[in-house]
């Protein structure tokens, strides 16, 4: 079977009904509605969500906004902190650009009703002050509450939440648009002058994660079925400390909580940080996550522990109310006791290769935001960096799409467009909830935050088999399209760890532990076509 199928269902021009836009815009973050602003108000836009508006990572964010905006800070330390975290591979150009335009972009949010807390705070990576923040450890919720608002009193900008974008369109080459299933009824094509893809990241590649339900990286994956570039899967960002009770989601416990100098306890009580590196509990996420799993390893024990014990309780509770909240529900108080911790998937690094203006490789298709890869990151996101991005590459997207939009006539000629293939619904059912989270296991296990060969090539055969009988299945539900994508980012992911022998940013590879500037200050760029593993083992 060649990997990957062009469409994931079948459809037809005939048997579908067709809508007509000039930008449609696939998320409903802070990059998708950033970019769905940015549009002119004489062009009409479309923004599909997959789920509830309000269900994307950019709500839970917590910590802020990176943005240099106190008398002591310049933004020649914002960009350097972001090329140190980046290891290598950030694009200059790209730091500049994004880190000079940042303190306006907080200016716009601010016009656009968002309320920040006076004070600036602190994370691991910065060496400044300059995490804009708001509500304390509520950032996303109330950017995105004064976004969402914006954008529903735009009258060129109509929302449809609860839209599932299964492919993209393509013909002669270019992107025209995106099959989507809206609510429970038929399969919609909406064809569109211009496309931009913002449907954030794929945490829930792993079963430990911060990410909502919504992160199973679609819009990666349609865009690689498409034939869009994309690069660097390999670095997956683990956030070092979510909470880990039983029973609890895994709610992540912000950086800017060792910002404010908790630190971080073993089992034993040992204070480990100080002796793995000399910035302590701020040294960059993968340094930390790394720390933390040797530290579990050693201490046999499944987490570590935050301290916040010696922190004035007051402000401890006015900067993390969610945190306070959240904890006290397991009968934690953050003043007092151990909050126990492990690290989780937060934040995909990698995806569909864009230019300066948010174009990917694909005509006609843009990108924006966590589904794309700007060179911003480099091998590793800088804390407060991935919110500037969304607004950053989102306006960029908007404007550049807009401006193209309106040199394409309006007359329109559907194109003849056929997603066809001969789909086995023969076989025996399918439980997707179980393949799922062996899937999600199996990446924790063999892809998580230490990699080395055998564990990856053990990894990459069996997800080529789970591919070869799951992306052959016609599905007609959310959660069958959610597998064949999240296997398909996997995929992706693991093929790209294995093309890197070396150890760089939040790639770490425990057979090549150096990181190797000769060979490997380069992108990893996905094939168009995935080779099928030699030796592909038949077995569960
Ligand atoms: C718990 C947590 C805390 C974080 N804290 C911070 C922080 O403090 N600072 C910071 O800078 N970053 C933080 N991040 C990262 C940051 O929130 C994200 O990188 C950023 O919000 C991504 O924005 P986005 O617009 O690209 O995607 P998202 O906000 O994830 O939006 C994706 C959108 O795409 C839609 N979508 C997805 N698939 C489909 C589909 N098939 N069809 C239709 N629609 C689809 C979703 O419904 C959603 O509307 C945090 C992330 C998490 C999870």
């Amino acid at each position: 079977m060649t990997f990957p199928l062009r469409y994931l269902v079948r459809f037809g021009p005939k048997q579908t009904t067709h809508v007509f836009t000039d930008l449609l815009v696939i998320g409903g973050g802070i990059a998708g509605l950033r970019a769905a602003l940015a549009a002119p108000p004489d062009v009409p836009v479309l923004v599909v969500t997959k789920d509830k508006l309000r269900l994307s990572n950019s709500s839970y964010a917590q910590g802020g906004i990176a943005a240099v905006r106190s008398p002591e800070d310049r933004f020649e330390n914002h960009i350097e902190d972001t090329l140190t975290a980046g290891a290598g591979l950030c694009d200059r150009d790209v730091v500049e650009m994004v880190v000079r335009e940042a303190p306006g972009h907080i200016d716009e949010l601010i016009r656009y009703g968002a309320h920040f807390d006076a004070e600036i705070g602190m994370e691991g990576g910065h060496s400044h002050r300059r995490i804009v923040h708001a509500l304390g450890d509520a950032t996303g919720w109330e950017v995105m509450r004064a976004i969402i608002d914006r954008a529903r009193k735009a009258p060129n900008v109509t929302i449809w939440d609860r839209t599932f974008t299964i492919d993209l369109l393509t013909h002669e080459g270019r992107c025209v648009g995106a099959l989507v299933r809206r609510g429970r009824r038929d399969h919609l094509l909406i064809w569109a002058k211009q496309t931009i893809l913002a449907s954030g990241g794929a945490g829930m590649v792993y079963r430990e994660t911060t990410n909502p339900p919504v992160a199973t990286g679609d819009g990666m994956a349609a865009a690689y079925r498409a034939g869009a570039e994309l690069r660097d899967m390999e670095f997956m960002q683990f956030h070092p400390t979510i909470l880990y009770v039983a029973g609890s989601s895994r709610y992540l416990i912000s950086e800017a909580v060792r910002g404010e100098g908790a630190y971080l306890r073993d089992k034993n009580g040992v204070r480990f940080m100080p002796d793995e590196d000399p910035r302590g509990e701020l040294a960059t996420r993968d340094v930390v996550a790394r720390a933390i799993v040797r530290r579990m390893e050693m201490t046999r024990h499944p987490n570590v522990y935050l301290d916040l014990s010696h922190l004035n309780p007051e402000r401890v509770r006015t900067h993390f109310p969610g945190i306070d909240k959240v904890c006290r529900e397991f009968g934690l108080d953050i003043t007092t006791d151990l909050i126990p911790v492990r690290p989780g998937a937060h934040y995909m690094v990698g995806g569909v290769t864009v230019d300066a203006q948010g174009r990917t490789t694909l005509p006609g298709l843009w990108a924006a935001g966590e589904v794309s890869s700007s060179g911003l990151h480099g091998a590793n996101r800088l804390a407060s960096n991935s919110l500037l991005e969304g607004l950053v590459y989102g306006a960029a997207c908007g404007r550049g799409a807009a401006e193209e939009a309106a040199r394409t006539p309006d007359a329109f000629v559907v194109p003849p467009v056929q997603g066809g293939f001969t789909p086995a619904t023969d076989g025996p059912h399918l439980d997707v909830a179980d393949l799922t989270s062996s899937l999600r296991s199996l990446m924790v296990r063999n892809m998580g935050i230490v990699r080395e060969r055998a564990g990856l090539v053990e990894a990459e055969r069996q997800v080529a088999f789970w591919c070869r009988y799951v992306l052959r299945r016609e599905f007609s539900t959310r959660a069958g399209w959610e597998l064949q994508n999240l296997l398909t980012v996997a995929r992706l992911m693991i093929w790209s760890a294995i093309q890197r022998t070396e150890s760089r940013g939040v790639h770490y590879r425990a057979d090549y532990p150096e990181r190797d500037d000769e060979h490997w200050t380069r992108h990893v760029v996905c094939p168009a076509q995935l080779p099928t593993p030699p030796g592909l083992r038949v077995g569960g």
